[in-house]
């Protein structure tokens, strides 16, 4: 699974940081979250085309984290999309869809169809689900969960072989999942195969104060993505805008025992982030900045 940080400011872009948008990358399909303005022109500075975008997931309605919509739905239907995109939110995200859709003069070729979710909701697709969890912001908000379906266990060829059987049509047929006979004995692939192997599990916060929730539904994360406004000597500026200190969002990483942290939605105070990035790492040490377009790519942990 490939992340990509379209736009890791908040509140105000720099020429160095867009606002809010995260693309994952799973097989041939984008799901982005959040959708900051400009984020359509961060995609053309990616490795990544806006046209494989199926599903969207805005965290809340703050202009920085929806306000690139008209402008990457008309660019879209511009490049000739035929392909229903999705658009999932807060309740609200109808009409905002539905506003979005209808400015100016323009008129979508393609389906967009908007669903507005409630917190603790799962949604399941193909491959993976994604669950909306509340969070603690001045305005409803949430933060999302993704996880990718479990696969199945790995094939162990020494178990096969001291069942008694040979390399060969039978090993093909049970690592395709079907059942053998060798001797008149049954054997199932369950019986010459790993345990089943946890999917990638990615959790992003959206803007929040450091949230039980958040951290409950983050738990065993593989990668939190979550955001850092601040540094701790503006924490009381930090919770009086709903937001958080890298330093509190190291503390939700480590209770979450998630691997990896990312720190988004920068203050645009910040030229240089590394007193975040020093200050997260005395409670999380494996932390790190997200800067506009760096890709990241998950790979599945070892059993
Ligand atoms: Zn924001
Ligand atoms: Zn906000």
């Amino acid at each position: 699974m490939r992340i990509i940080f379209l736009g890791t400011g908040g509140g105000l872009p720099t020429p160095k940081r867009n606002l809010p948008a995260t693309a994952l990358q799973i097989g041939s399909e984008i799901v982005l979250f959040d959708c900051g303005e400009g984020t359509q022109r961060q995609f053309m500075s990616s490795n990544a085309s806006f046209m494989k975008v199926q599903k969207i997931f805005i965290t809340h309605f703050h202009g920085d984290h929806f306000l690139g919509l008209p402008g990457l739905i008309q660019s879209m239907n511009f490049i000739g999309r035929k392909k229903k995109l999705e658009i999932y939110g807060p309740p609200g995200i109808v009409e905002i869809v539905d506003r979005v859709v209808n400015l100016g003069y323009f008129s979508p070729g393609f389906e967009i169809s908007a669903m507005e979710l409630k917190s603790g909701e799962s949604l399941h697709f193909d491959g993976y689900d994604v669950f909306a969890v509340a969070v603690d912001h001045l305005v409803p908000a949430f933060g999302y969960v993704l996880k990718e379906a479990t696969r199945p266990g790995r094939f162990l060829p020494e178990k096969a072989k001291m069942l008694g059987l040979k390399e060969g049509p039978l090993f093909r047929a049970l690592q395709k999942g079907r059942n053998v006979k060798v001797d008149g004995k049954l054997i199932t692939p369950e019986m010459v195969t790993g345990p089943p192997r946890p999917g990638i599990k990615i959790a992003i916060s959206g803007d929040t104060r450091p949230c039980d929730r958040f951290a409950k539904a983050a738990e065993n994360s593989d990668l939190i993505i979550h955001e850092a406004t601040l540094d701790s000597s503006l924490r009381e500026q930090a919770t009086d805008y709903g937001h958080s200190t890298a330093m509190e969002a190291a503390m939700i990483a480590l209770r979450a025992r998630a691997s990896t942290l990312y720190l988004n939605h920068i203050s645009n105070r910040y030229e240089d982030a590394s007193i975040l990035e020093n200050e997260a790492r005395m409670v999380f040490p494996n932390t790190f900045i997200a800067e506009d377009l760096m890709e990241i790519t998950l790979r599945h942990r070892k059993e």
